[in-house]
C-alpha cells in the first residue's frame, strides 16, 4: 500500500475552478470573469510602460543573482513604506517601523499573521463576514481563529456599516480586526472617509488592533493618496496597525510577487525587536525573498521620473475600470431594462463588482452564453472592454429576467 493512500483528494480552487472551464470552451465570445487581474481594452494582460523600462534600466546595470537579505532590498522596502504612510508619517520619519519584504500580498499577510499568532495577546483575528477566501486560509494555517464581524449588507448589495460598528463594539477590547484599506474584494465596497474617521473612534475606545490589508493602493480611486486614507488615518490617531502591501496589481507585477509587511512600532527599540522577530520567522520558511520583482519595484519608486509614469499609468487603470462600471450600469438598467436596481455596479469601486447573481444565475451564464464568473457572483469589472461588456450586459440581463 502505498504511503499516501488515505490522503484525501481536496476541494478544487473556487477561482482556478472557473479558469479551467473557461478554457475548455471553445466559444469565440467567452470571457472569463473570474481572475483578478487587469486586462487592457483589447482583453490583453497589461505589462506597465514603467515596468518595461524599469526592466531596461535594470538590464543596463547589469546587476548579479545574489541573495538578498532575510527582509528583503532595503531601497524597495524603504520606498514601499514611504508610498504607504506617506512621506510626513510621524512614525516613518522617526524610524519606528518595522518592515520586510514579501512574497507579494498573500506572503505579507503569512508574515503578518504569523507574527500575531506569536505575539499578539489573543489568538483570534475578526474578518468580514464575506471577504477574500484566502484570508481565513491564511489565518488557520497560522494556527489562529476565526471570528467575523458585519460587513455585507444583501439588501443594498452595499456595506452593512451600522452592524460593523455593532459587532466591533461587542468584540472583547484588545481584539485584532482584519480591515481591508481599499477596493474591498470581493464587494467592491469601501467604508467613507467619514465612516473611517468614525470607525478609528470606535477603535480607539476599544483599544482594538487594526491589521490593514492594502492589495490594491491607487487602484481604486486612482490616487494612492485616498486608497491609503483608511491607512494613514490610524497611524496619525496613534495607532500600532499592521499593514500587508502588494505590488501585484498597482504594478501588474502579478507572478512577481512583489509585497511588504509592516508593522509601527512604539521606538526604535520595540522596532529593533519586532525587526530580529521577522527576521527568526522568515529564516526557516524561504530563507530570503527573491530579488527581481523587488528591483523593479524600488526603480521605479526611486525615480522620479519612471514614478510620475506609473502614477498615470495606475490613474488610467483606475480610470478605465470606472468607465466599464458606467457603461454596465447604463446597459444592464436602462438599455436592457434588467429587473432590480444595478446602481451598486457603478457605485462600486477597484477590481471587482459584487452583482448579487445568484449561483443558478450564473450557472445559466456559463452554460448558455459561455461567460464564467464565481458562484457567489463577483466578477472582474477588469476583464470587461468594450468588446464585450454589450454581450456581457444582454445575457446577465437574460439570465435574471
Ligand atoms: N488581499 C486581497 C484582498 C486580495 O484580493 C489579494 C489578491 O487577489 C491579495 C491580498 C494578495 O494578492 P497577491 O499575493 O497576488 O499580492
Amino acid at each position: 500500500n502505498s504511503v499516501w493512500a488515505k490522503v484525501p483528494l481536496g476541494p478544487r480552487d473556487a477561482i482556478l475552478g472557473v479558469t479551467e472551464a473557461f478554457k475548455a470552451d471553445k466559444n469565440p465570445k467567452k470571457i472569463n470573469l473570474g481572475v483578478g487581474a487587469y486586462r487592457d481594452d483589447k482583453g490583453k494582460p497589461y505589462v506597465l510602460p514603467s515596468v518595461q523600462k524599469a526592466e531596461q534600466q535594470i538590464a543596463k546595470a547589469g546587476h548579479d543573482k545574489e541573495y538578498l537579505p532575510i527582509t528583503g532590498l532595503p531601497e524597495f522596502v524603504n520606498a514601499a513604506i514611504k508610498l504607504a504612510y506617506g512621506e510626513d508619517s510621524k512614525p516613518l520619519k522617526e524610524g519606528r517601523i518595522a518592515a520586510t519584504q514579501t512574497i507579494s500580498g498573500t506572503g505579507a499577510l503569512r508574515i503578518g499573521l504569523d507574527f500575531m499568532a506569536r505575539f499578539f495577546p489573543h489568538k483570534s483575528i475578526y474578518l468580514p463576514d464575506k471577504t477574500w477566501a484566502n484570508h481565513a486560509a491564511i489565518v488557520k494555517d497560522c494556527g489562529l481563529e476565526v471570528k467575523h464581524y458585519k460587513y455585507y449588507d444583501p439588501e443594498t448589495v452595499g456595506v452593512a456599516f451600522e452592524g460593523f460598528k455593532a459587532d466591533v463594539k461587542a468584540a472583547p477590547n484588545g481584539s485584532a480586526f482584519l480591515l481591508h484599506a481599499a477596493a474591498f474584494n470581493p464587494l467592491g465596497t469601501d467604508l467613507t472617509k467619514d465612516q473611517w474617521v468614525e470607525l478609528c473612534q470606535i477603535f480607539k475606545e476599544k483599544n482594538h488592533f487594526a491589521f490593514f490589508d492594502m492589495a490594491y493602493q491607487g487602484f481604486a480611486s486612482g490616487s494612492f493618496e485616498d486608497d491609503a486614507f483608511p491607512v494613514r488615518h490610524f497611524v496619525e490617531q496613534g495607532f500600532p496597525i499592521a499593514l500587508c502591501q502588494s505590488f501585484a496589481k498597482n504594478m501588474g507585477l502579478y507572478g512577481e510577487r512583489v509585497g511588504a509587511f509592516s508593522l509601527v512600532c512604539a521606538d526604535k527599540d520595540e522596532k529593533a525587536r519586532v525587526d530580529s522577530q521577522l527576521k527568526i520567522l522568515i529564516r526557516p520558511m524561504y530563507s530570503n525573498p527573491p530579488v527581481h520583482g523587488a528591483r523593479l519595484a524600488a526603480q521605479i519608486l526611486n525615480s522620479p521620473e519612471l514614478y510620475k509614469d506609473w502614477r498615470v499609468e495606475v490613474k488610467g487603470m483606475a480610470d478605465r475600470i470606472i468607465s466599464m462600471r458606467e457603461a454596465l450600469y447604463e446597459l444592464l438598467q436602462n438599455k436592457y431594462k434588467t429587473p432590480g436596481d444595478w446602481s451598486h455596479v457603478k457605485k462600486q469601486i477597484g477590481m471587482f463588482s459584487y452583482t448579487g447573481l445568484k449561483p443558478e444565475q450564473v450557472d445559466a451564464l456559463a452554460t448558455n452564453a459561455s461567460i464564467y464568473l464565481t458562484r457567489d457572483g463577483r466578477i472582474s469589472m477588469a476583464a470587461l472592454n468594450s468588446s464585450n461588456i454589450e454581450y456581457f450586459a444582454e445575457n446577465v440581463s437574460k439570465a435574471v429576467k
